[in-house]
């Protein structure tokens, strides 16, 4: 790196935790200390709570195995306030493994429960030249939407909680799993963090020390890059022989419109990213239709993402939001509506070869976690839900055996739709590492030989070795104006965000870094933790305010140098529709 941090990587500044040490912990308290369940759930999200909803199917039909199990046979962890409170997604779900999971409920019912939203009967894909004009083009076809439903994540992970407890699962919310516990190189549980610490960490008058949770299976849905998962990665040497996994950030509003939109939309491309090499924005937008049949209202999700591949430190995922708003595309269905929601969450997108080895002595990986998104359709909701179930049915079988070995899991997503799915496009990320001119025909020709041209295996590049440098994307962005475009606080406030104003701060940066890397973080975050004082010097290192109770836990700073670590259960954004 040059004296004033010109072409500075994230990765050259990595953040000042010791994961393996802070995170994996080697021994049980004792058994008058400890919790014991049977299978333990990490992440009360789409593909966790579906491994709890299918585990009970499968014990509600074994009373032996179930009552072996002892009390608390499934227990899931999540540290949101309610399940689903910290799920973000488009969300256009591939209706399939849902209905699989429930046989017997109908699309209706999942309308009237409000989580689902309508099925996708039309749509189109447009090219933005510019702010102005747009060019229909032919819907790729890994983009087909045609009969699928638009659905809200954190409604669906709340009716699959609620489904999960009547059946005799327990839902422990407002608790994050803060350690893995690993003994003689096998997992045997998970703790759950402490709540009441100060902001120096020392226990405040409330404290409540947390708790290992012994199980005889864990289950690691945490998502977007988990906590525990990353440290089991590591631990296990899951991602060994792999390319490294990478992430997308996208930013998302719900809103009530004064006309219904009548098609699922996605924009690739051009305005208002720049594509060539140097920028390296890649990215996209959509806009879906969502009637509420319970209060027959007309609402739309519109949402921008970003590849956290980018290279001008002035990307900022929730302005390209605010600005594509004002293309007349979206102002033709938005204006004299109302914004009723908004968040922000990545997603993994090194796709087929950044996957891990997706099971461990006493546990797996899910959804998220295990990096199973379709990054050519965007989709990772069906996923989520068949790898939980399969995950399930391994570990069912594993505890029939009194076995902790799960690797049949590995196989069945091997062979599944997912697994194949995959495999097909294992190549077609790769090429944009060229920059959208050279690499999207490449992918144009990934998808049409399914990965068989030019074949072979492409590597992946990971988001924290981009070189950043400080462009001009930022004098792009509009003004918010309080009521069509919006700035991030206010944005924040909306998402029902609440931490404690003195709890330890969770984020984990190195604090005196090149200008360029503190401009990096200002901008991606979307909900403004990261400040640089305004007379800071205008080159070379300079501090980092973090602001760490606004946090909305989207997990970008894990991808360009930083970490994010699980807070307080019950801290962060509180989630209902998106
Ligand atoms: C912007 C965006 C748009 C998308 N659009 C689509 C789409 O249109 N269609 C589609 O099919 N897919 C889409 N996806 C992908 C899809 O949303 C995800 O693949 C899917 O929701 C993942 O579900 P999950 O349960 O694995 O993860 P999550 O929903 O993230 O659940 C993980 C859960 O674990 C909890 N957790 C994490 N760490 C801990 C801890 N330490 N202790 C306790 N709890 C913890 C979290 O709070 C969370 O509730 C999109 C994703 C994004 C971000
Ligand atoms: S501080 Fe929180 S909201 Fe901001 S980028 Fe990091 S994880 Fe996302």
């Amino acid at each position: 790196m040059s004296k004033s941090g010109a072409g500075c990587a994230p990765a050259a500044y990595p953040p000042p935790i010791d994961t393996q040490r802070e995170v994996i912990k080697h021994t049980l308290d004792g058994e008058d200390q400890r919790i014991e369940v049977g299978v333990a759930v990490v992440g009360g999200g789409t593909a966790g709570l579906a491994c709890a909803n299918r585990l009970m199917q499968l014990l509600a039909d074994d009373p032996q195995t179930s009552e072996r199990l002892g009390e608390i046979p499934v227990a899931v962890i999540e540290k949101a306030t309610v399940c689903g409170g910290h799920s973000l997604s488009g969300a256009v779900m591939n209706p399939g493994p849902l209905q699989e999971l429930f046989p017997g409920s109908s699309r209706e019912e999942w309308r009237n429960e409000g989580f689902a939203f309508g099925e996708v009967t039309k749509e189109a894909v447009y090219l933005l030249p510019n702010a102005k004009t747009k060019v229909r083009i032919p819907v790729p076809p890994p983009q087909h939407n045609s009969g699928n439903e638009v659905i809200s994540v954190a409604a669906l992970a709340r009716y699959q909680a609620r489904v999960a407890e009547e059946a005799g699962a327990y839902v422990l919310t407002e608790t994050a799993a803060t350690q893995l516990i690993v003994d003689d190189g096998k997992v045997v549980g998970v703790r759950s963090g402490d709540k009441g610490r100060g902001k120096d960490g020392e226990p405040r008058h409330n404290f409540e020390p947390g708790n290992d949770i012994k199980a005889e299976a864990v289950v690691l849905g945490d998502g977007s890059w988990g906590h525990l998962t990353g440290a089991a990665i590591r631990e296990f040497g899951l991602a060994q022989g792999r390319e490294p996994q990478v992430w997308e950030l996208g930013v998302k509003e719900v809103w009530k419109v004064a006309r219904p939109l009548d098609r699922v939309i996605h924009t690739l491309g051009g305005w208002p990213l720049k594509i060539s090499s140097k920028y390296h924005q890649i990215g996209g937008s959509w806009i879906y239709p969502m009637r509420d049949a319970r209060t027959g209202e007309d609402l739309v999700s519109i949402g921008f993402i970003l590849d956290l591949d980018h290279a001008d430190a002035t990307s900022s995922p929730h302005d390209f939001l605010q600005l594509i708003k004002t293309h007349p595309l979206f102002r033709s269905v938005l204006d004299g509506g109302e914004r009723l929601a908004w968040g922000a969450k990545t997603l993994p997108a090194g796709g087929y070869w950044a996957v891990p080895k997706l099971s461990m002595p006493g546990a797996v990986l899910v959804g998220d976690a295990a990096g199973l998104v379709n990054l050519v359709s965007l989709k990772g909701v069906h996923y989520a839900i068949k790898s939980g179930m399969l995950a399930a049915e391994s570990i069912y079988a594993g505890l029939r055996r009194g076995d902790s070995n799960f690797a049949s899991y590995e196989q069945a997503i091997d062979e599944s739709f997912i697994g194949q799915e995959l495999y097909k496009q294992r190549n077609t990320r790769q090429p944009l590492r060229k920059g959208l001119l050279k690499g999207g025909p490449l992918v144009q020709l990934m998808i049409a030989t399914k990965g068989r041209f030019p074949g072979g295996r492409w590597s992946v590049h990971a988001d924290d070795s981009q070189p950043m440098f400080i462009g001009n994307s930022k004098s792009r962005y509009p003004k918010p104006d309080g009521s069509y475009l919006f700035d991030k606080l206010s944005s924040v406030f909306i998402s029902g965000n609440a931490s404690r104003d003195d709890a330890p701060s969770h984020i984990r940066i190195q604090r005196r870094v090149p200008r360029e890397l503190a401009e990096t973080w200002r901008w991606m975050c979307p909900a403004a933790v990261y400040e640089i004082a305004d007379d800071a010097p205008a080159q070379g290192a300079v501090d980092v305010i973090v602001n760490h109770t606004n946090c909305v836990q989207c997990g970008a700073i894990t991808a360009k140098g930083g970490r994010l670590t699980p807070p307080e259960g019950g801290h962060g954004p509180h989630y209902q529709l998106t």
